[in-house]
């Protein structure tokens, strides 16, 4: 969908929807809605081949954190319930929820007798990988998800809440049976609303008691709360003949709640007819809001298509960067930066805030989602069925189902690839080996969020959220088509920032979703630019593979340095791209901006590069030319990068801060950050390649796979590979003249 109208004048907590214009009925009471319906039926057993058979354990892990510990002393927010209301809002809509709003909950809404989820009786002790419980930087991510794994959550109490966060799910387009890649996702409206609302009212449930209230989620498998009458309360659905709607997505949602102590704003009822207020001005989405003419979302385009036209954007044989097999290495998970700070490498400070990963729970909005994020970990992998479904012998209609299944869900991109051999670790952080195991990856791209990202300076406390917000997705979405896959028979493994076996960057790479940038070791979309975490399910199913683009990028990044610019530690390189461990690349000195992010003490790690890369695109039509330029005009593409910085894209936008810069202390209690990072452009590189500074690790530089001992950089020898790095020409005319790439996994190569 391309917008008219700009939304940079729409503040974050308003959302998409223009509900702020429909008119109240203050104090109108609330009628009963009755009683829940039969109980909601989540699995198919009508339809075998339906997603819905495997959200069962997504599901029951959202309801088992419906309560939890409260913090024991309340956070520094503000007094205000309104502004309360809007930040919770603003929450829910960086979780992409469709709708938020909060009211005081009527007593009609309490429920007699509570909607049960009987599968949350028993506790589960769910099984983790010796990889993941014993990756040191994740052991805390772990441990929340074991605890919320052992919480038994069925409740029988009233609730007495006082408030109420409502939050609406729209839905999609309903697939059409006859469009490829539609047999996994029909009949499933109410269950992907039903996970999606489940998992941001999870997060915004365990943010509420973070901050010291209590907090309790109600959703269609688990409440004690009728989730119609709160969302007439709230003003989200009103009265109509044969039940409520919404006045812009009429009976086509579901809903969740989070009921709380908080004391919030009274949103109210809507008006009675307040649908026909929407008007033209909403239909033509105007002052920012999502258009009336687009419609639902995949309105005229088929899912597995998905959301953007890369369908337009050229294809090649080859990535447009360098990359010899042959001289790939690799490497183990020792070698990962992070790994290395965890086990004390980047000495002690880095080491605290890695081991608890501080660096991310600090800020209580990221350590509301370390308990799905660490839950979801024993789901990555399973048992597969030992019977294969027939049916599933073709590639492309596989690809197909995947594709249409993971956008359907929400995903923001999608490509497929075989896993060369490099691409695996080769050892585990307890040192085992890592054998390749699978043919084929599915790489899934999640948007961190265009908006959020306008209101940050990409390195405050918003930061490790943002990062964590995708990470989960991803992780929410390869899992549940994973377990799809080994449903049907074929071994799939999901791989995420918490447990993995793969690397990334060459899969992203292969399958055709960006090309390598300034940035370094980070692909670039064409169109959700660098702003994006990935998330990977390796499997054998037959799969169609895509190939990789060419939309101009490295020409763009040689005409820009916007990124090595306004990098807060200069790890970026303004200088030439080099040959790198096989792989020709901007190669960023990754100790300088693991411990930048690592120790950040006036934020939450950092993604500033990302948020100042001028292939941020809001997706409005004025940008369609230049976006369309970038990619076929060389000579437009040095005078859009200087355009890019007159017009102040880049810059903070206060409207989109909808979060507050909360810290917390070595209890763990919330605080007030003392510091945060506000940043204006630079506009002026402050050095020039010859001065800079730049060091790089090569293997033989990095630890022994099973050191477990601290091993510190050698920042000396680091810096004397930099300097001695050939350049791609140089790298080819060396092979070329006989030269032994069996020696070049060193960048003196
Ligand atoms: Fe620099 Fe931050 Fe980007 Fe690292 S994440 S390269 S520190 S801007
Ligand atoms: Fe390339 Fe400029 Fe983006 Fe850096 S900021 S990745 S140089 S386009």
């Amino acid at each position: 969908m391309v917008r008219l109208f700009s939304h940079r004048r729409r503040p974050a907590w308003a959302g998409s929807f223009p509900l702020e214009r429909l008119p109240r009925a203050a104090g109108a009471a609330v009628p009963p809605t009755g009683s829940p319906a039969a109980p909601f039926e989540l699995e198919a057993p009508q339809r075998p081949g339906s997603l819905r058979n495997v959200l069962r354990d997504y599901i029951d892990l959202m309801d088992r954190m419906r309560n939890g510990p409260v913090a024991p002393a309340v956070a520094p927010i503000p007094d205000s319930p309104l502004e309360r209301s809007r930040h919770l809002q603003g929450g829910c809509y960086y979780l992409d929820a469709s709708m938020a709003a909060t009211c005081r909950v009527p007593e009609a809404a309490r429920l007699t007798v509570p909607v049960t989820n009987v599968s949350l009786a028993e506790e589960q002790a769910r099984t983790y990988a010796p990889g993941a419980a014993d990756n040191r930087m994740a052991e805390n991510v772990v441990a929340e998800g074991r605890e919320a794994w052992a919480r038994s959550a069925v409740e029988e109490e009233r609730c007495e809440h006082p408030f109420a966060l409502v939050i609406l799910t729209e839905y999609p387009r309903d697939p059409r049976a006859d469009e490829p890649g539609a047999d996994w996702i029909l009949d499933m409206q109410a269950a992907r609303a039903a996970l999606r609302g489940a998992e941001v009212g999870a997060v915004m449930a365990n943010y509420l008691r973070m901050l010291g209230f209590d907090a309790r989620l109600h959703t269609v498998t688990a409440a004690e709360l009728d989730l119609d009458a709160l969302a007439l309360a709230a003003g989200l659905a009103e009265q109509r003949d044969g039940g409520s709607g919404n006045p812009f997505v009429g009976r086509r949602f579901g809903l969740v709640a989070v009921s709380t102590t908080l004391a919030l704003e009274d949103a109210g009822p809507l008006a009675a007819g307040s649908g026909s207020a929407r008007g033209f001005k909403w239909w033509l989405g105007w002052g920012g809001a999502r258009p009336g003419y687009a419609g639902e979302p995949y309105r005229g385009r088929d899912y597995h298509l998905g959301r953007y036209p890369m369908e337009r954007v050229k294809r090649v044989a080859e990535p447009t960067t360098l990359v010899d097999e042959q001289a790939v290495p690799r490497v183990p998970k020792r070698h990962d930066m992070f790994i290395r700070a965890a086990m004390g490498d980047l000495g002690e400070k880095a080491q605290r805030e890695l081991k608890g990963f501080r660096m991310i729970t600090k800020s209580p909005f990221g350590h509301a989602m370390v308990p799905v994020l660490g839950g979801m970990v024993p789901l990555q992998y399973g048992e597969t069925a030992p019977e294969r479904t027939p049916g599933y012998d073709d590639p492309k209609r596989n690809a197909e189902l995947v594709k249409a299944a993971l956008y359907y869900l929400g995903a923001d991109m999608v490509g497929i690839c075989r896993v060369p051999d490099y691409a695996w670790y080769s050892h585990d952080t307890d040192g085992s080996p890592i054998e390749p195991y699978h043919r084929y990856a599915i790489v899934i791209l999640i948007d961190q969020g265009y908006e959020t990202m306008e209101g940050a300076s990409g390195d405050d406390w918003i930061s490790g959220a943002q990062s964590m917000r995708a990470y989960m997705r991803a992780q929410l979405l390869g899992g549940v088509v994973g377990s799809q896959i080994r449903r049907l028979g074929y071994g799939a493994r999901g791989h995420s920032v918490m447990d993995q076996d793969v690397l990334h960057i060459p899969l992203i790479l292969n399958s055709g979703l960006g090309e390598l940038s300034r940035i370094g070791e980070l692909v670039l979309n064409p169109f959700v630019g660098p702003r994006f975490k990935s998330g990977i399910i390796t499997t054998d199913l037959p799969l169609a593979v895509d190939q990789p683009i060419d939309f101009g990028l490295q020409d763009f990044c040689n005409k820009c340095s916007k990124c090595a610019r306004e990098c807060p530690c200069a790890a970026i390189p303004f200088g030439d791209k080099i040959m790198f461990n096989g792989y020709e690349m901007w190669k960023p000195d990754v100790e300088k901006c693991a411990r930048y992010r690592i120790t950040n003490a006036a934020g939450s790690m950092c993604g500033r590069c990302m948020k100042t890369c001028p292939w941020n695109i809001e997706g409005v039509l004025a940008e369609r030319p230049f976006l369309w330029s970038a990619m076929h005009l060389p000579f437009t593409r040095g005078w859009i990068a200087a355009l890019d910085d007159r017009v102040g894209n880049g810059r903070i936008n206060p409207l989109k801060k909808w979060w507050w810069d909360l810290d917390s202390d070595e209890n763990g209690q919330v605080i007030e950050a003392r510091r945060t990072n506000v940043r204006e452009l630079v506009f002026r590189a402050p050095m020039g390649a010859s001065e800079q500074k730049l060091g790089c690790y090569p293997p033989d530089l990095a630890p022994t796979f099973d050191a477990a001992a601290a091993a510190p950089p050698d920042r000396k020898a680091a810096y004397a590979r930099y300097q001695a790095a050939l350049s791609a020409a140089e790298y080819r005319a060396r092979k070329n003249s006989s030269f032994n790439a069996d020696d070049s996994h060193g960048t003196t190569s």
